[in-house]
């Protein structure tokens, strides 16, 4: 079994990854509207991983006797100005998300609820990756600024492929 505060809070990180499947869905819209197929691409494979993020606290739960509640999801922003903004919104985001996956770390820790904190440390570099690339591609987006750059630059953002993860 699966202390209450630790069910709570990953029932509350389950919600967060579908959140953040849907804000990077937005996204992947706004690229679709302003002609950018490539990034379009990019943030739908983001879409999906955060989907399965969102699986996997879910088996996790599961396969430790916990409940799995699933709330609404909050509206998600559905304009930006530019790419360069919506991959500054995506590093601070998944700022964010670091915050979150650290305070549940912080508390099975806590717990001494070891079993929490060994899946946990997928999150934990999973979190250090998702930083950098946003980071990366921000400074690419700084580089290159606006037209023949940024086309060349979509095109790039098209070869993105989504690798599903080897879950049980
Ligand atoms: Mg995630």
């Amino acid at each position: 079994m699966i202390v209450k505060n630790i069910e709570e809070a990953l029932n509350e990180q389950i919600n967060a990854e579908f959140w953040s499947a849907y804000f990077y869905l937005s996204m992947a819209m706004q690229c679709a509207d302003k002609g950018l197929p490539g990034a379009e691409n990019w943030f739908r494979v983001q879409f999906k991983e955060e989907q399965e993020h969102a699986e996997k606290f879910i088996n996790y739960l599961l396969s430790r006797g916990g409940r799995v509640v699933l709330q609404p999801i909050a509206k998600v922003k559905n304009s930006w100005n530019s790419l360069l903004e919506m991959f500054e919104d995506t590093l601070k985001h998944e700022q964010h998300v670091t915050d979150l996956i650290n305070k549940i770390y912080a508390m099975a820790l806590d717990e001494k609820d070891f079993a929490t904190q060994s899946m946990l440390n997928w999150f934990v570099d999973e979190q250090v990756e998702e930083e950098e690339e946003a980071r990366d591609i921000i400074d690419a987006l700084k580089l290159i600024g606006d037209g023949y750059g940024l086309y060349q630059y979509d095109r790039e953002l098209a070869t993105r492929v989504f690798v599903p993860l080897a879950t049980k």
